[in-house]
């Protein structure tokens, strides 16, 4: 049986300059170049896949030996036989390179350097060569050869994804022209035209759902609705969905919904339903790392639809949401989720791990819950560390004044708060699941000798988007610090090219590693100034006693540091607020 379904990316390729979509100073330029038959001997066409690229220059080169034309002229006939052989690809004289798939191949050489024939049929020799920067040495040497000294009626056209990656000396013989990702408005409509053509049954969701996600690329979104044609029930956002493996708009934002609610029993829940439903852990995370962008735009106030990763009748929900949550939260999970990525990429339990991990951005929440005065606090203190970093009053009165909301407060004392509370939240978070994470580091490890030497006389205490703090035993310390090198390599194994890791002597380490039941229930002794390391710079009465005090108390201070959520509210709830005495 004979198959005489086209794809649709070749069937709906356009045939003349005016059918480029997106493309419209390119278009103009390459037309003009035609009528005033200025032909350069090379073109540098630039630009991401799907965009227009080749498809220009099968029109420039019909364009150019189109037979109802005596000259090159910018609207070929596609009728005639060369125009036809140039549409199917077949024309002797245009010679179409895939330089990636034929890196290898020793002719490629030796076809550059056949430019110097005449053609045989067309007026114009065109060679379109696809994915250029891929070229071998040896064919690059000769496509330079030969644009150096360009023979007559030959024109080459290079088609790259990655510019920068073609040699500066071929570049500077070309005119270059850079193809833009086609504004999915366009796409929309014409997927529309072809789904009418086609006669395929679709939903404007649908159709406009496939324009978004293509990022700007005509061939992807034509392949995704000649795929999506075959569903029975035609194209629907859900299809769409269904086939990129996305998680939906409404499931993510249960998920969402669950972490403002603060309700792990539904978060698992929406999380084991999504799984057995088929989405990937990844495919959840992505979804939550896009809607928690999208929150974020909402936050500055963004009406441009184009921006956002959800669909426009998904934006009034969005709006919703978005008023429930603050900024600093968003970017904190957001932030939390996209060091998770590489992991979830990684780890052969992606599902434990995106579970384990969405959980403790609740139960930094439920901390704060647990206390409601805290809660105020924390949220407060963050807010109020973005208005006012220059007001400085008394410690006394800020202690006092952190009672209540939305008040000034003394910068000092902030950002101590802030210090704080950022490094209980970072421990917090961390905590859950050190161990495990140190584990995974070990493992990378390949001598059973280091990893002997720092599972005994090491460990993770630490872990930040872009560092990871090791605390090491003193004894050991020259020794571990010898092999850096090796634990960067296990870390960024895991956690990405970006990471450092800091080295911490053991001493430090144990001052900071306390029960927490061993810390004073009443408090009078730590004042909420001694939680900061820096509280010598305090200007304010309220710290200058504490200032004496700081030395006596450096033990204190590191205990307190690690203080539990619930000592850190007594702090502020009138106990401690003397600073006086
Ligand atoms: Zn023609």
């Amino acid at each position: 049986m004979v198959n005489n379904h086209k794809p649709f990316h070749q069937k709906y390729r356009p045939t003349i300059f005016d059918e480029l979509l997106g493309q419209d100073v390119i278009s103009l330029t390459l037309k003009q170049a035609l009528i005033t038959n200025k032909i350069a001997p090379a073109y540098l066409f630039c630009g991401p896949r799907g965009t227009g690229k080749t498809s220009s220059a099968r029109i420039f080169a019909k364009s150019l030996n189109c037979l109802i034309h005596e000259s090159p002229n910018p609207l070929p006939c596609n009728e005639c036989e060369i125009c036809k052989n140039i549409n199917i690809g077949i024309a002797l004289d245009i010679i179409e390179i895939d330089a990636a798939s034929n890196t290898g191949v020793e002719n490629i050489r030796e076809i550059i350097e056949r430019a110097n024939f005449a053609p045989t049929q067309a007026r114009w020799k065109v060679y379109v060569i696809d994915e250029c920067h891929m070229l071998s040495t040896a064919a690059s040497n000769a496509l330079l050869k030969t644009i150096e000294e360009p023979p007559e009626k030959v024109v080459f056209i290079l088609a790259t994804t990655n510019p920068e990656r073609v040699l500066r000396t071929i570049q500077s013989r070309c005119q270059k022209f850079d193809f833009k990702r086609i504004n999915s408005e366009y796409i929309y409509k014409n997927l529309m035209t072809i789904a009418n053509k086609e006669l395929i049954q679709f939903t404007d969701e649908g159709l406009k759902l496939i324009a978004k996600r293509s990022n700007g690329g005509m061939r992807d979104a034509q392949r995704l609705l000649d795929q999506l044609s075959l569903f029975p029930n035609g194209i629907t956002k859900k299809n769409v969905e269904i086939l990129l493996g996305e998680v939906s708009e409404n499931d993510l934002i249960n998920l969402i919904n669950s972490l403002i609610q603060n309700n792990p029993e539904s978060l698992i829940k929406n999380c084991a339903d999504l799984y057995d439903a088929g989405s990937e852990p990844i495919s959840i995370l992505e979804g939550l790392l896009n809607i928690t962008r999208d929150l974020l735009l909402k936050t500055i106030d963004n009406n441009y639809n184009e921006l956002f990763y959800t669909s426009k009748e998904f934006q009034s929900e969005l709006d919703k949401i978005s008023k429930l949550i603050k900024k600093s939260k968003i970017i904190e999970w957001h932030r939390h989720l996209k060091n998770l990525e590489y992991q979830i990429k990684n780890s052969s339990q992606p599902r434990l791990w995106l579970e384990i991990n969405l959980t403790s951005l609740l139960e930094i929440h439920q901390d704060q819950s647990n206390d409601k005065q805290n809660k105020k606090i924390n949220y407060d203190d963050r807010e109020i560390n973005q208005q006012s970093t220059n007001s400085s009053t008394k410690t006394t009165n800020v202690v006092k004044d952190l009672k209540i909301e939305n008040t000034k407060k003394s910068t000092q004392l902030h950002d101590q708060v802030e210090d704080n509370y950022q490094y209980k939240k970072d421990t917090d978070d961390a905590s859950i699941n050190l161990k495990e994470k140190w584990s995974l580091i070990l493992s990378k490890l390949e001598l059973p000798s280091t990893k002997m030497l720092l599972s005994q006389q090491a460990e993770l205490i630490n872990i930040q988007s872009n560092f990871i703090e090791i605390g090491l035993s003193p004894n050991w310390e020259n020794m571990i610090k010898s092999r850096k090198a090796v634990i960067e390599n296990a870390v960024k194994k895991i956690f990405g090219e970006h990471m450092s890791i800091h080295f911490i002597s053991r001493n430090n380490l144990q001052n900071k590693i306390i029960n927490t039941n061993t810390i004073p229930k009443t408090i009078s002794n730590n004042k909420p100034t001694g939680l900061d390391q820096n509280s010598s710079k305090s200007s304010t009465n309220g710290t200058n006693d504490l200032q004496n005090q700081n030395s006596e108390r450096l033990n204190n201070e590191t205990k307190i540091i690690k203080n539990s959520s619930k000592n850190l509210a007594d702090f502020f709830n009138g106990e401690v607020i003397d600073t006086q005495d």
